[in-house]
């Protein structure tokens, strides 16, 4: 809910003027939400991948994801209508430009991409459906019951420091009082309150410390239960659709091939929603872990 948008310069006047936009308030969360925020913050990410439909009207649910690793920019949809569908590819946008630092060999067919980027989600969907502790624990989340009690815990210290902190400007204000009224000697009261300020500062700094270390425990659990339930939605994929790649992939990066085995090998990187980048062992680490 968004007030104060404009004011009336005179109550002699109906005409209302804009406010400018910092002098809003905004109030969140007062009406129930048409979708959720996750949903939301999603297809905002989607409409800013526009995707034009090619001449010849095909479009392919890669373009807007698929990136190249060296220059980062987007990989261009490149089909014909003389083409078969094993022919259209992607390559790095800066190929079109002249000059030296043209990724021209980033090249990739959509079939490839396709095939080796739902061949990845079905290793990582296998690995989340039969060891998902394991998968969780290997991401740096903590298993749910010890990470709720670690919260917990950390909750309290940081209640019990905020709490003291109080009382330690209570405390400060009753020996300068004592000392104005000559209760407590001058050198008394520089020495506690020497003390105070010290103590004060360490509780500061461990505040600082726990509200950290809550919020990104929080923010990192968090979305590692987020991908764990997506991934649940698609336990048995037989085909890659833009609804299954919209939704758990947000960025595909597509390396130079490596021709020096003889063969032309390609790597592509997969950044999931949520998580980004698995590291390169992860899985495997994850499913040795479980057998071992
Ligand atoms: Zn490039």
């Amino acid at each position: 809910m968004v007030n104060f948008r404009t004011h009336r310069p005179s109550y002699k006047t109906k005409k209302s003027v804009d406010n400018p936009v910092d002098q809003w308030k905004v109030f969140e969360n007062t009406h129930e939400a048409i979708i959720d925020e996750d949903t939301f913050t999603r297809v905002q990410e989607l409409r800013k991948n526009k995707r034009r439909p090619t001449r010849t009207g095909k479009s392919n649910m890669f373009s807007g994801i698929v990136r190249c690793a060296d220059c980062g920019e987007k990989l261009y949809y490149c089909t014909s209508k003389s083409f078969e569908t094993r022919q259209d590819h992607f390559v790095c946008s800066t190929s079109r430009k002249k000059g030296k630092e043209a990724c021209d060999t980033h090249f990739i067919r959509a079939v490839v991409l396709e095939e080796g980027v739902l061949q990845h989600m079905r290793l990582v969907i296998s690995c989340v459906a039969c060891y998902e502790d394991v998968f969780r624990e290997a991401l740096g989340a903590r298993r749910s019951a010890e990470a709720k009690k670690e919260l917990a815990a950390k909750r309290k210290a940081l209640q019990k420091a905020e709490a003291r902190l109080t009382e330690l400007d209570r405390l400060f204000k009753r020996i300068y009082e004592d000392m104005v009224n000559g209760r407590l000697s001058e050198a008394r009261f520089q020495m506690l309150s020497d003390d105070y300020d010290q103590e004060q500062a360490d509780l500061r700094m461990k505040i600082d410390q726990l509200t950290k270390e809550i919020a990104e425990q929080e923010d990192q659990s968090g979305n590692v239960e987020r991908f764990i339930q997506q991934v649940k939605k698609y336990l048995y994929i037989d085909k890659l659709t833009p609804t299954i790649l919209n939704d758990m992939v947000n960025a595909v990066y597509v390396h130079a091939p490596d021709k020096s085995s003889g063969r032309r090998v390609q790597e592509i990187e997969i950044s999931y929603n949520c998580i980004g980048i698995l590291p390169a062992n992860l899985l495997y680490n994850v499913q040795n872990a479980k057998t071992a």
